[in-house]
Parts: structure tokens; sequence; C-alpha cells
């Protein structure tokens, strides 16, 4: 949800009128600076929300703040809207807070019981997990998805952390055979150079640290060669069916998960090489953290991927990764353009707060 603050709009509430430290800590991010008194509690040193930001401080700290992953996908276990009475119980210390957000929005807080399809029940998904019906799908993925072309002029970049010998192109390749198979794409007869044109995104892929001597190579197609990539982190509009069925979907969920999706994920690769791509484009696992952007978002229960006048906005939500098959660099299909030393100077998170337990029947969940 996006949060916009209209300046002509009145303020309505503050961060002063919360008692949970996370929340009123939120209502901080969200809120204007503003001299006048709260409406709500009188306060004129906090920073005042109008209607539209308290809106957006309940779906940050209620629905965003429960977002419970599954092996994959992921939903909200708290809702609110207009037509529901609080159902829920909350820590004593969000109990006056909640009725803030009731008095001066009408809504009502409650569990959650998420369509299916949000937590991993999308049909060519599970049968990305079976065996026997893997195969359909993934020729399904090399068909169905745009096949990408990169040239001399598409720059990209791969971090290295202490190479033996940083100055040499070679260094920079695809990771040698006894380290092969552990990751996204390669196995044993597959090496894949993984890099990003997005440096940021690069970092964090590698878990880089302080302490680490690093070193960046400025990577381009060979002017003589052009690469063909299967481009996996574009949004496949025009699909027919819902979520349930969408291949679409499907690809989106497998990028948002863990190690536990590899196996998949490496079956694609090789299906692509034997197709002859050079490699894939894919959507980073990091996009929506760097972007700062909820996973999975919907509006009724349908997800904003299938929602016309959202796809544009879904599709920037994915920072395209590289996986370029093969030794590229020994092969001279990509060359090493520069070499640099990358000096780590400032590292900063953002991250906001959520409930840390409910209950409704006396049972408490923890969040
Ligand atoms: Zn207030």
């Amino acid at each position: 949800m996006e949060i916009t603050q209209k300046s002509t709009s009145p303020p309505i509430a503050c961060s002063a009128c919360f008692a949970d430290h996370g929340l009123r800590l939120n209502a901080e991010q969200i809120g204007l600076e503003e001299t006048s008194a709260c409406p709500n509690c009188g306060t004129t040193d906090s920073r005042k929300l109008t209607n539209d930001a308290l809106i957006a401080l309940a779906h940050r700290f209620f629905v965003w703040g429960s977002l419970h992953s599954c092996e994959y996908g992921a939903a909200p276990q708290i809702q609110f809207n207009e037509h529901q009475k609080t159902s829920i119980d909350v820590s004593p210390e969000l109990a006056s807070d909640i009725k803030v957000f009731e008095r001066l929005l009408g809504i009502g807080f409650f569990l959650y019981g998420p369509r299916l399809w949000m937590i991993g029940e999308v049909e060519p998904l599970k049968e990305l997990q079976n065996r026997h019906t893997q195969k359909n799908v993934v020729d399904r993925i090399l068909h169905d998805f745009p096949t990408r072309t990169i040239g001399s002029d598409y720059h990209f970049y791969r971090i290295r952390n202490k190479p033996s010998n940083p100055a040499e192109p070679l260094q920079y390749d695809s990771p040698p055979d006894s380290t092969v198979g552990k990751g996204r794409f390669d196995s044993s007869d597959l090496p894949v150079l993984y890099a990003s044109p997005d440096l940021q995104i690069c970092v964090h892929e590698c878990r880089v640290t302080a302490e680490d001597e690093l070193y960046v190579a400025t990577l381009t197609p060979n002017t003589s060669t052009s690469l063909r990539l299967l481009d996996l982190s574009a949004l496949l509009k025009d699909e027919q069916g819902t979520e349930f069925e969408s291949l679409d979907m499907a690809i989106h969920m497998l990028f948002l998960a863990g190690k536990h999706s590899y196996e998949i994920t490496r079956a694609i690769a090789t299906a692509a090489c034997i197709a002859g791509f050079d490699g894939i484009i894919y959507p980073s696992y990091f996009s929506l953290l760097r972007l700062g952007v909820m996973p999975f978002e919907t509006t009724y229960g349908i997800s904003h991927r299938q929602i016309p006048q959202y796809q544009k906005y879904e599709q920037a939500k994915s920072i395209p990764n590289l996986a370029i098959f093969g030794r590229p660099i020994e092969q001279g299909v990509l060359s090493v353009q520069c070499i640099n030393r990358l000096i780590m100077s400032r590292v900063e998170y953002n991250f906001h707060f959520g409930p840390s337990q409910v209950s409704t029947d006396g049972e408490w969940t923890k969040l």
C-alpha cells in the first residue's frame, strides 16, 4: 500500500496516540512533523497522521507485520476492514492502541484465512515439485517466457571476496568444478556465472561483511556476440485463469523461496541450456527487500500481478539477476571491462514493526 499524505487533509491522530513502542516508531516513520495539537490526544511535539496515513499505519503494522512465510508464498495473518468488528485479542500494550484505529477509522481487525494460492496452492508450482510432472511445466516455461537478447551495450557486475589474483579476469568467471552445484541454477555438469546489473543486489547476494576484501568486475557481452537469455523476470500478462493455474505466479513464488526450491531451478537451467539459451534472467530473491515492498500484494484476495492497472508496478518490483551458463569469460563470450576494489562505506537497514502475538479464543499464537 502506497503512503501518500496530502498536505490538505487534516491530521486525525499522531505518533503519541499509541502505547506499543514498535507501533509508535512506525507512526513516526509515516507521520508528518507538525506542531498543531493532535485532535485525538492533544500532543503538539509528535508526528501527525491523516486518515490515509492512519490506514497505511494499520496496514503496515497489523497486515504486513503479521506476514507468515510458507515453503512457497506468504500471507498476512491479520486483516482489517470496515465491515467487521475486532475479533482478535492482542497484547495488553496494544489493546488500547487498537481502539484508536477502531474509533477513528471505523474498522475492525480479524484473523485472516488466506486464499490458498497465497500459500503455494498453485497448480504449475505443485507440478514442478513432482518429478513425474516437472518436465511438462519446464517445457511450458521455456515456451511461454520471453527471450531477451543482450549485446555489448549491456553492463553488469560480479563481486568476488578475496580472489587470489584480483587483477586476473578469469578470477571472475564461474566458480571452479570443486564448488559447482551449490547455487540456484548450477549443477555438477553446468557451471553458472551469477551477476547483476544492480550493484546493491550483488552486495546483498554475496552476504558481504565489513571485513571482506571485495573486488567487482564490470562485465559485458563481447562485441562480436550477443547473448540469448530466457527472461524469467518478465510478468506474463494475458494469462487465462486465476492465480491457482498461473505459471506467472508459480515462477514468482519459486524465486522468492529459499534453498528448497533449487532442485527445480536447476532443472529449468539444464533444460534452458539444452534448448540453446546462453543463460537466464531471473528476479532476485532480494528484489522486495531492496525496494522495501510487501510480497504478494492483493486486493480482495486477488494478486496484483493479475490486475492490469498494477502490472507495470509489479514488473518494476522485480530486479533482474543474470545466470550465464558455462565459463563465459574463459570461452570469450563475456569480457571483463574493468576490475575495481569495492569498499563498504555505509550500511543501512530499513525495518518496521508488527505485533508479537494474537489470540481469538484465549489461545495465543506467536506471529
Ligand atoms: Zn495523538
